[in-house]
């Protein structure tokens, strides 16, 4: 019976550990993959599928890469969200008997890529495992190209998880399959994640891996919340697994309660546009980006971090809001400290290079350039009059003595490779010296012997040549071989015009000279890992380091915006009410292309009335604006200046949007039900201090249906929680609720007809707009006349119906209609004050109908 080849048999047998991997099995230059392997990577990286002979009657389908460019298939590869597992060859194939012994030396996924090609450098790769019990969910999450470690633990309902899964948005996840399920069949499919692997804890004794007590001291894992344990093991047990190497960076356990933090469920985030926007998923047009002045690459993502986790502590933000009030008003400061910046590197990819063995010479120039810029930092923290960053310089730990070891033994400009020496300076080692001058020397020698050999010979053209299979020889073209001595030059090697020959004295030579750079090399590299073992030994200074200069950088970034737009420092605390002064949007008024942007007073307080019920046309600017008042909050709870004159901002623990558009993203259920399963959420978990934002609340049914509900949310909110709320409706009709619930108040968003022109002057006035021009928008968008005239025509019919079937009900109860026949009413009038009261809006944005089609 046929039999596969000894080496697929190998080949088989090792593809069978990692089924859910492409195996990119090292054969001689290559990385070559076979049966299914090679078909699937045929077409993903578009390379030619060919056929080896395995043993069997048919020919085995085969691909390959060589292994010099391996890193950019795999790096496509795992882009894809395919896993890589690479297997090396681990013997000497001169040395071996049968076939060459092979293993996997490391298995990429995209939650653990090292290469700077698939990372961004701009936001943290995460990779998390959850552990569910009864009464909830532990979460742990890492990004292994930083190190930084983070468990939490989430009690209650499997929402709160997904808010905060959100938040690491990570790139793989892993857990009991149960639990992956439920991720994946719910809002799971707002992550980005790319893979989920089954792991229970159980399965990790069964791998034969370390346990966790040898990553962590005691202490360490005692701290660790419910679950926290299993869901460290079973993550820290798959690291191992794949990367198969020292993990000494991941050392730092960052625990922390959820409930420190402000809690936002997967589409408020991607409503608010905070680090990418709702349309293309790009970063630019969101908050981040806004914000985002930072220098390094560190800073940045931790800006992300902190407009992701805007806190609850006041005291905490109190500290970041008056290092940012010393650096607002500081020009001079904050160009120095961005000067310095500027010269720091990645330091926390830098050391978990460091850390995984693949830091190069030039990773160890670029730590030293870092760290000569510490002192610098620390000495304008110290003087900067702030007592955050005055704190901040006094815990930074400068490393000097790190940037010593490095300035000292490595070269100013080494090369990329570790493994070609020039790495070393002259008088670290004496040997290395000595090999040195060996070398330079021999090289002296034979450019002397040239000169003699051509001296001897006569022949101007002969000359002395190196090649890695003859070595050193004496080259004569073969038009000159009759002038050579017999018997003094041994024949090496014939070329189409020339002749190459050794001498014994040459060979003797070479023997020295070879032996010397071989030598020199080996050492160097010796030298060179020793230096990068020691500072392995101190990773846990660079990372905090690390960290405190990231810090300074968002504070110099959020003080630069803060100061280049004008924003204000809020008042923030624990109390209710909500007050903010000519507040503004901070994107859409940097975005602003023409025309100022409109400020407007926001007050949500229990005398003022907590509730707002907004109405207006389309395009009006309510969305707007109700983004704006959850922006400045969030702004303030991160730290940040706001855009107002004026802010009292109190501390939120949610926030909730409930915005139209965009959100049908999940396939299969309708805008509608997305939307009534939001409003469930929120009814189930806001309290008296969350702001809730819905914008046109009851859309996507029928007109009496769709009242009906908005109406019992709208009283429900306001009877039962208590919550700052903000709500848009076109539904004027509601206004009447202002009667009957104490806390709301009817607003509206001013626009001002003349003759067939509406312009919007983007103030929020009092009252209920008294239409919601519905019809006037499809005449500006050019629908034809006869369209627009009969929806007029029905409208009008509809309304007296109405007013009719009203009029019946008014003998039972009449207020609600008297009500908006109130609420009606003032809208002319109001929308004077405003036009006289507001200066800007003296260049409003006006609308002209189309002009109407030739009749
Ligand atoms: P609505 O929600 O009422 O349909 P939006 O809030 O979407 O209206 O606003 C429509 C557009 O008007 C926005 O894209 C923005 O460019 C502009 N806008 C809104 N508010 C203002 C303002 N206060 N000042 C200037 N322009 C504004």
């Amino acid at each position: 019976m046929a039999k596969y080849t000894p080496m697929i048999e190998q080949y088989l047998a090792i593809k069978a550990e990692v089924k859910d991997a492409f195996l990119f099995f090292r054969l001689g230059d290559f990385y070559e993959m076979f049966f299914e392997d090679a078909v699937l990577a045929a077409r993903e990286l578009e390379i030619t599928l060919t056929g080896r002979e395995g043993g069997m009657e048919e020919r085995i389908p085969m691909c390959g890469v060589p292994y010099h460019s391996a890193e950019n298939y795999i790096a496509r590869l795992v882009e894809k969200g395919y896993k890589v597992a690479i297997c090396e060859q681990v013997e000497n194939p001169a040395e071996a008997k049968g076939v060459v012994r092979r293993e996997i030396v490391r298995i990429v996924t995209p939650g653990t890529v090292m290469d700077a090609r698939s990372l961004s450098e701009t936001s943290n790769n995460y990779i998390a495992a959850v552990q569910s019990d009864a009464a909830g969910f532990a979460l742990a999450a890492c990004d292994i190209s930083t190190g930084e470690l983070y468990v939490t633990r989430l009690t209650g309902s499997f929402e709160r998880l997904m808010d905060e899964l959100n938040v690491y948005n990570p790139s793989e996840l892993l857990g009991a399959a149960e639990v992956l399920e439920r991720i994946q069949s719910g809002a799971g499919a707002m992550l980005r994640t790319a893979v989920m692997t089954v792991r229970s804890e159980e399965s990790l004794a069964a791998a034969g891996l370390q346990p966790i007590t040898a990553y962590f001291s005691d202490k360490q894992l005692a701290a660790l919340p419910d679950g926290g344990r299993e869901a460290l093991s079973v993550l820290m047990g798959y690291l191992q697994e794949t990367q198969k190497r020292s993990l000494s960076h991941i050392k730092h356990i960052r625990i922390y309660e959820p409930n420190q933090y402000m809690v936002m469920d997967p589409f408020t985030r991607r409503n608010l546009e905070l680090v990418e926007t709702v349309r293309d998923r790009t970063k630019k047009g969101s908050l981040l980006w806004l914000l985002d002045k930072t220098v390094t690459a560190m800073g940045g993502r931790l800006l992300k971090r902190w407009i992701e986790k805007p806190l609850m502590n006041a005291s905490l933000i109190e500290e970041r809001l008056e290092a940012v009030d010393r650096l607002y008003n500081q020009l001079m400061l904050r160009d120095d400290l961005r000067q310095s910046l500027k010269e720091v590197y990645d330091l926390e990819r830098l050391t978990a290079r460091i850390a995984y063995g693949s830091a190069n010479a030039r990773d160890l120039v670029a730590l030293r350039a870092s760290l000569e810029q510490v002192p610098r930092l620390r000495e304008l923290c110290e003087g900067s009059g702030s007592a955050t960053l005055k704190a901040l310089a006094e815990g930074i730990d400068p490393c000097q003595d790190l940037m010593s070891w490095i300035a000292d033994t490595i070269q100013d400009e080494p090369p990329v490779s570790v493994r070609d020496g020039g790495m070393i300076r002259a008088g670290v080692n004496a040997r290395l010296d000595q090999l040195r001058e060996a070398s330079t020397n021999g090289k002296q020698w034979l450019a002397e012997l040239e000169r003699l050999e051509r001296e001897r010979t006569g022949i101007k053209s002969l000359k002395i040549g190196f090649n890695k299979v003859f070595g050193y020889f004496i080259e004569v073209t073969k038009s000159n071989l009759s002038m050579l001595e017999e018997g003094r030059y041994e024949r090496k090697q014939t070329l189409a015009n020339a002749e190459r020959f050794v001498t014994p004295e040459l060979k003797e030579k070479e023997a020295l000279i070879l032996e010397a750079q071989e030598g020199m090399i080996d050492l160097e590299y010796a030298l060179f890992t020793e230096l990068r073992d020691r500072l392995v030994g101190q990773l846990s200074r660079l990372q905090q380091l690390a960290e405190r200069i990231a810090t300074i950088d968002v504070y110099q970034s959020i003080a630069h915006v803060s100061a280049a737009q004008r924003y204000t420092r809020p008042t923030i605390g624990e109390f209710y009410g909500l007050e903010i002064e000519e507040g503004r949007h901070p994107v859409v008024e940097a975005v602003l292309e023409d025309g100022v942007f409109i400020a407007n007073d926001t007050a949500l307080t229990r005398e003022s009335g907590s509730m707002l019920l907004i109405t207006g046309p389309n395009m009006a600017g309510k969305s707007t604006y109700m983004r704006q008042v959850a922006m400045i909050g969030l702004m303030a709870q991160i730290g940040c200046f706001v855009p107002a004159k004026r802010a009292v901002v109190p501390i939120v623990d949610r926030i909730f949007t409930r915005i139209g558009a965009a959100d049908d993203l999940i396939g299969g259920q309708s805008t509608f039900m997305v939307e009534m399963m939001d409003i469930q959420i929120m009814t189930e978990k806001a309290t008296s201090r969350s702001l809730v934002i819905i914008d046109e609340l009851g859309r996507g049914t029928s007109t009496g249906e769709g009242m009906a509900i908005a109406q019992a949310v709208i009283e429900f909110l306001h009877d039962n929680i208590g919550c700052k709320t903000l709500v848009s409706t076109h539904f004027h009709e509601l206004a009447h609720l202002e009667e009957s619930l104490r806390d709301l108040r009817n607003y509206c968003m001013a626009v001002k007809e003349s003759g067939q022109n509406v312009t919007f002057l983007r103030k929020l006035i009092r009252g209920a707009a008294d239409t919601s021009y519905g019809i006037y928008c499809a005449q500006i968008a050019g629908l034809p006349n006869s369209i627009i005239e009969r929806s007029y025509e029905l409208l009008n019919a509809f309304e007296t119906r109405a007013e009719l079937a009203q009029g019946h009900a008014e003998s039972t109860a009449g207020k609600e209609a008297a009500a908006t026949a109130v609420s009606r009413k003032p809208q002319a009038e109001l929308v004077r004050e405003a036009v006289e009261s507001s200066p800007e809006a003296s260049a409003p944005t006006a609308l002209a109908p189309a002009a109407p089609e030739a009749a």
